[in-house]
């Protein structure tokens, strides 16, 4: 495999790299300890998933704003919910809500194959052609409601969901394997806005849940969007 150097806009520049060394410094003082997942982070360019200006602050650890009204996740969020997920190379991994494709991006370099959706024709479109751009040949990607999750390639080994549902969406349950890990934002009872990350484990017997952290996500929401 090739390294990221080529497929940077800003090849060659000192700067950016120095700039995503601090970052993952950061995030392993942060307590990010897998190194195939901090490697992982390392080697995709995060710059080539924001647009404009916000493009600049690729290398900060926030999240930022993409198109359609919706966010990239901030990179100490990608590391973690990828640390919590336990993805083994072998692993068909299934993501809900494509955004930049970041998050996928990530996957695709610890597992066999991600099959990622987005309600955003727009977000998908150019997401696959930052996928293409980086040759990052085992992402499988559709528009589609991810509340539906993708029914012909289950069951995953893995599910993560970056955007906040009201509750664990049962459906998604369904398709994960037996010894299956979900991770996902779930919006706290109540309504005020407050969501905590939950890890979902798939037993012979049900479901374990164990909650992880407080966090932010723009909402899961039902239905492929609209677009003009
Ligand atoms: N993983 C993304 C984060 C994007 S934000 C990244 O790395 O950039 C969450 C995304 O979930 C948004 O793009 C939003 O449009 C999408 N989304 C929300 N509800 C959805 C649904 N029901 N099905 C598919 N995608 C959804």
């Amino acid at each position: 495999m090739s390294d990221q150097g080529p497929m940077s806009e800003e090849g060659g520049d000192g700067g950016i790299d120095q700039e995503k060394i601090e970052l993952v410094m950061s995030l392993r003082r942060q307590g990010i300890r897998d190194k195939k997942v901090l490697s992982a982070l390392e080697r995709i360019p995060r710059e080539l998933f924001i647009a404009g200006t916000f493009r600049k602050q690729a290398y900060e650890d926030h999240a930022l704003p993409i198109e359609c009204g919706q966010t990239i996740s901030q990179p100490f969020i990608v590391a973690y919910m990828t640390e919590q997920l336990h993805v083994g190379e072998r692993m068909k991994v299934l993501e809900v809500g494509t955004g930049s494709g970041y998050q996928a991006a990530v996957l695709s370099r610890l597992c066999r194959r991600v099959y990622t959706v987005e309600r955003y024709r727009t977000l998908l479109r150019d997401a696959v052609k930052r996928f293409e751009a980086l040759h990052l040949h085992n992402i499988t990607a559709k528009v589609a409601d991810g509340y539906s999750g993708w029914h012909e390639q289950q069951p995953f080994d893995r599910i993560i969901v970056t955007a906040a549902a009201p509750s664990v969406p049962m459906t998604l349950v369904a398709q994960l394997k037996v010894g299956g890990i979900m991770v996902l934002p779930v919006a706290a009872p109540g309504g005020r806005g407050e969501q905590h990350l939950v890890r979902i484990e798939r037993t012979e017997e049900g479901v374990t849940r164990e909650e992880l952290m407080p966090v932010r996500f723009v909402p899961l929401v039902e239905g492929v969007a609209r677009e003009s």
